[in-house]
């Protein structure tokens, strides 16, 4: 059993807290936010994560687990720091390390003795050795300490499973003391034969960025294909599932959409770019994938003006689904959100429903209709947009809506909804890349 301290308790950093005092160690989970550590104090756990509320009470009765606002206490108690801070896109495209560089400000003030600090937020190639540089400088007396890189691979809605079940853990470090202490944190995992990659840091740290980016390479991919699909009259869905049969290209990732957006993606090759660039290296796959989705953002609303033109004045267009995807709450760079700017700058009136996500995008939109129910939301509309693969939406009950709206005017831009049904209830309709499934 580890005593460890998490700094930074958003997604990644609560679900790591939550995760690693399940396997046996005793966590404090900290954060500058201090109205997120009162409200983790009651056993009030505010973003929306399937199980997560359950795996963080578990911990706590087990007294395994609790929440500081003091950061420099949570440090000296520990053996062990996580930095699982924010790492967001700075205006010039780069990660912003702030957030980074202050928390290693302040490990440095409070190492009382020798620690493993880890970073587990996605930050630039060479950024250990930074964190290393800033915590020696800041340091009053030479404790010791070592540096590793423990990139996190979990997805928003399926981050407590891909955290207790993760297909690998990357540990990148060049002291074997650390490793020992590293391998005994993640033990219940080598009992479950999860694969254990050990690597030096800056390798550690490259992994995150090239896994993210070849993913999002993937959305890219089958989305300008879905385009082609479009012009074609072939059926994308039918051309992913007979690429995805073969073994080298794997079915997922492969499903076509609105551009992918969220908190990871649109920053982590953005960034990547830029580390790239700064070295004199050219990306020109991860650069393309930037601008293919940037171009895909906007095709949910040329959909829209083929069905029922430019102007939007005086018509009610229904938005449904407002998180970036489904079983999460997250709005970062949702795609949801251009969709809106461009509705309201046409003079729709927006009417929105999201079973999690609307009070976080109320902070972005505070004067567009947030409904209580998908019924209620699509009523008199003059046309609906599906912009997240909710299962709510997935079953929706299209013979209901038919009955509602004012026109039955649809652009599923998830390809959830079922074209036979649309077309049997003479929707105008425009999915992505499915045109002559009708
Ligand atoms: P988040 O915004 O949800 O959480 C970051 C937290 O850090 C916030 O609660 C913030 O208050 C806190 N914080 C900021 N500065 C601090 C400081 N100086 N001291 C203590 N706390 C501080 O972000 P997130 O989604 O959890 O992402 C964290 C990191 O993990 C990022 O680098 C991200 O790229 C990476 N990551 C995210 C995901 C994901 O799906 N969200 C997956 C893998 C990796």
């Amino acid at each position: 059993m580890k005593r460890i301290a998490i700094i930074g308790t958003g997604y990644v950093g609560l679900v790591t807290g939550a995760g690693l005092s399940d396997f046996g160690n005793k966590v404090i989970c900290t954060d500058v936010d201090r109205e997120k550590i009162d409200k983790l104090k009651q056993g009030q756990v505010s973003s929306f994560e399937p199980g997560l509320r359950d795996l963080v009470i578990r911990n706590v009765d087990a007294r395994r687990l609790s929440f500081t606002a003091d950061v420099g206490k949570s440090v000296q108690e520990s053996e062990v720091v996580f930095i699982a801070v924010g790492t967001p896109m700075a205006d010039n495209g780069e990660a912003d390390l702030s957030a980074v560089k202050e928390t290693a400000r302040t490990i440095g003030q409070n190492l009382n003795d020798y620690k493993v600090v880890c970073t587990k937020s996605t930050v630039p190639i060479g950024t250990g050795e930074k964190i290393r540089s800033i915590i020696q400088e800041n340091c009053p007396q030479d404790n010791g300490f070592d540096i590793v890189s423990n990139p996190e691979f979990l997805r928003e809605g399926s981050a407590v499973k891909d955290f207790l079940i993760p297909n690998r853990v990357v540990i990148g470090s060049d002291s074997e003391r650390a490793l020992k202490i590293m391998r005994n944190i993640y033990r219940p995992l080598f009992i479950n034969e999860t694969p254990i990659l050990i690597t030096d840091i800056v390798t550690a740290e490259t992994i995150k960025y090239a896994a993210n980016a070849f993913l999002a390479t993937k959305i890219s991919f089958i989305n300008e294909i879905a385009n082609l699909c479009d012009a074609t009259g072939a059926d994308v869905h039918v051309v992913a599932r007979g690429m995805g049969l073969d073994g080298r290209i794997s079915p997922k990732y492969l499903h076509p959409g609105p551009g992918f957006g969220g908190s990871c993606f649109p920053k982590d090759t953005q960034a990547l770019v830029h580390q790239a660039e700064n070295l004199g290296v050219e990306l020109n796959v991860v650069k393309a994938v930037i601008e293919a989705n940037e171009a895909q953002r906007k095709k949910v609303m040329e959909k829209l003006d083929q069905l029922i033109g430019k102007d939007l004045k005086d018509k009610t267009v229904t938005v449904l689904g407002l998180a970036f995807k489904s079983n999460t709450d997250d709005v970062r760079l949702s795609p949801a959100i251009p969709v809106i700017e461009d509705l309201l700058a046409r003079g729709a009136e927006v009417k929105a429903f999201d079973p999690e996500a609307m009070n976080n995008m109320r902070v972005l939109f505070p004067t567009i209709t947030y409904c209580d129910s998908l019924n209620l939301a699509v009523s008199e509309a003059d046309a609906v947009i599906v912009m997240t693969d909710w299962h709510e939406f997935r079953g929706m009950n299209l013979e209901e809506v038919a009955r509602r709206v004012k026109h039955k005017v649809l652009v599923d831009a998830r390809n959830i909804l079922n074209p036979r049904e649309l077309k049997r209830l003479e929707f105008k309709f425009q999915n992505i890349g499915r045109p002559n499934v009708r």
